[in-house]
């Protein structure tokens, strides 16, 4: 068996958005060329600003978008040449928690019908061992069998995020897909939830993708990361390593952002302008515009990826030479 669960082979995505104004038709340049790798078992965060591409990235992985070019194997079989059978049990395989739990949830159905509806939709299960599956599941995630006749209106924004992680496990899936799970919740609830999903990966036994900008969060939970950056993987290692030594200036710059109590102002790379539009990229490294280290060659060439250590991979022209 492949020590890689997925493998994002030279993967690009492309969407037509309208602007209202005139009815403009632009491309949207959301995934550029990204390879990535996941292995069984492992976290792997996918980290960088909004509007990077993290999340169709996911969406993409999820067959919910469509790609221009490129491949995304799961178990080394393209997902995008799944048969119907074959995509069915893909999607039992990969499950995905969404950020707003306020909005993930049906208002209207109890949670027992929400817990319930993916075995029905999946499996073969009689009625009881569907209960039996769902009050374990419950239970796992911190919560009493108690709330299964109850509305998703009855409980708190931890609480209601609890019932989309059970909703997600319930089918037993190898492959999750967290984005930004914790970032709509408050804070002293934030860090429950984010035990609950390290406690869970061990039980479960899932490959993780966690979907996030907070590097803190990243730092408590990943086993690897990979920095995006304008649809780009620009930096991508193991966590220890990254948050020990970040190559990339985009990656500087994020985790500086992170607030120390011992920080000095002089510590922290701020990054001048916006994040460039997908519709519109910079020419050459995407990352020019930004970056306090641009060379000339910055401008009009686009670094290759290189690999510094090995499994730290890294896009920049100040280490090509090296
Ligand atoms: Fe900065 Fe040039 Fe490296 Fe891009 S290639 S990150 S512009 S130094």
């Amino acid at each position: 068996m492949c020590d890689n669960l997925l493998d994002i082979k030279d993967l690009y995505v492309e969407y037509v958005s309208v602007k209202s104004l005139g009815d403009v038709k632009q491309t949207v340049h959301a995934v550029n060329g990204v390879n990535l790798s996941v292995k069984r078992g492992e976290i792997l965060a996918l980290a960088g600003e909004s509007g990077c591409g993290k999340s169709t990235l996911a969406r993409a992985v999820l067959r919910l978008e469509d790609k221009k070019s490129g491949e995304i194997l799961f178990n080394s079989k393209d997902i995008y040449k799944l048969s119907k059978s074959e995509l069915k049990n893909y999607r039992k395989s990969v499950q995905m928690i969404f950020q707003n739990p306020y909005s993930s949830l049906n208002p209207k159905m109890k949670i027992i019908d929400t817990l319930k509806e993916p075995l029905d939709i999946n499996t073969n299960l009689s009625e009881i061992e569907k209960y039996n599956v769902i009050s374990d599941t419950v239970k796992k995630v911190g919560l009493d069998i108690d709330i299964l006749n109850k509305y998703p209106h009855e409980f708190s924004g931890g609480q209601r995020q609890r019932i989309a992680i059970a909703r997600a496990l319930v089918l037993n899936p190898e492959f999750i897909i967290a984005d930004e799970p914790v970032s709509a919740l408050d804070v002293s609830i934030q860090a429950q939830i984010i035990n609950l999903l390290r406690t869970l990966k061990k039980d479960f036994n899932f490959t993780f993708i966690l979907i996030t900008h907070d590097m803190s969060v990243i730092r408590y939970l990943a086993d690897r990361v990979a920095i995006m950056y304008l649809g780009e993987i620009v930096e991508c290692g193991a966590a220890a390593q990254i948050f020990a030594s970040p190559k990339h200036p985009y990656t500087k710059a994020l985790l500086s952002a992170v607030p120390k109590l011992s920080e000095k102002s002089s510590d922290r790379v701020l990054l001048s302008g916006d994040l460039p539009s997908p519709t519109d990229l910079p020419s050459g490294c995407k990352f020019h515009t930004r970056c306090p280290h641009c060379m000339d060659v910055c401008k009009s060439c686009s670094p290759s990826e290189k690999e510094i250590f090995e499994g730290h991979f890294v896009k920049c022209f100040l280490y090509l030479n090296r």
